[in-house]
């Protein structure tokens, strides 16, 4: 069996915070050479748009025109776009998620039942899944460490499970002055609590790349936060926190059942 290959990115667009005056980058710039490095001579992209809740087919196009300013040769074509969804993911060579509503997301996955196939196609013939945000929560076991609202339900929370531990994206440990709801940290840790699950906590600009039982931490060049695992101690009272500081670009590669 080909080794499984994920790219587990954090988000999409970044401000890097360096330079306060700058808006923010283009979608997917801090990542760019991180995708195309992943996807290598790969030409047929199927995009999976269904967290946004703006225009599918403008998001699609949005991707479509993000790889042509490039000047890459993918061919992009969105699910929803094609007659069967099931005959798309079996004919594809690459799978792109986007972020959105997670709920969202895992509600359209379930809804046209897509969970197996996606798996079949990742885990058993290797090809390579790329999801930011949303997409990369539906690549967890299930979407308890989200930060979306459930505004619509999936039958269950149950998601794709291509990487063995649930993941925070857009994590951030900033809490603002006078602000009496739980902290980021303090609802991991909820869920860490009844759970007992590690958690990867990814802040902006950073990602995951998996290949095989391999992983490797990486992030944008103006990135300093490191990226931590939440994880358990012999008594389980309360998560110990591994940081991984490492300098642009990546970390090294560990392997995949260190946190367990
Ligand atoms: N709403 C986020 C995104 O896809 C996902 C999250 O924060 O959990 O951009």
């Amino acid at each position: 069996m080909p080794p499984r290959r994920l790219l587990l990115l954090s988000n999409s667009v970044l401000h890097c915070p360096q330079e306060a005056k700058k808006s923010s980058e283009p979608w997917l710039e801090w990542c760019w050479p991180n995708i195309e490095d992943f996807l290598g001579p790969v030409i047929k992209v199927l995009f999976i748009p269904f967290a946004p809740l703006t225009s599918w087919d403008e998001a699609t196009e949005r991707l479509q025109n993000v790889m042509k300013t490039r000047g890459n040769s993918y061919q992009v074509t969105g699910i929803h776009q094609c007659k069967s969804m099931k005959d798309a993911i079996a004919e594809t060579e690459a799978i792109m998620v986007s972020g959105g509503n997670t709920f969202r997301l895992l509600y359209e996955l379930q809804k046209n039942d897509l969970i197996d196939a996606i798996r079949q196609r990742v885990l058993n013939d290797g090809i390579p899944y790329i999801g930011w945000s949303a997409g990369t929560n539906v690549a967890t076991p299930n979407i308890k460490t989200t930060n979306d609202m459930p505004i619509i339900w999936p039958g269950k929370d149950a998601a794709l499970n291509l990487f063995p531990y649930n993941i925070n994206p857009h994590f951030t440990r900033f809490t603002m002055k006078g602000f009496a709801g739980e902290t980021r940290v303090q609802r991991l840790e909820e869920c860490f609590r009844l759970n007992k699950q590690p958690i990867v906590l990814l802040p902006e600009g950073t990602g995951i790349k998996v290949d095989g039982d391999k992983l490797q931490f990486f992030r944008g060049p103006c990135i300093n936060d490191p990226v931590e695992v939440m994880k358990g101690t012999p008594n389980e009272e309360k998560p110990q926190y591994i940081e991984y500081k490492f300098d642009h670009p990546t970390s090294e590669w560990i392997n995949i059942d260190i946190f367990k």
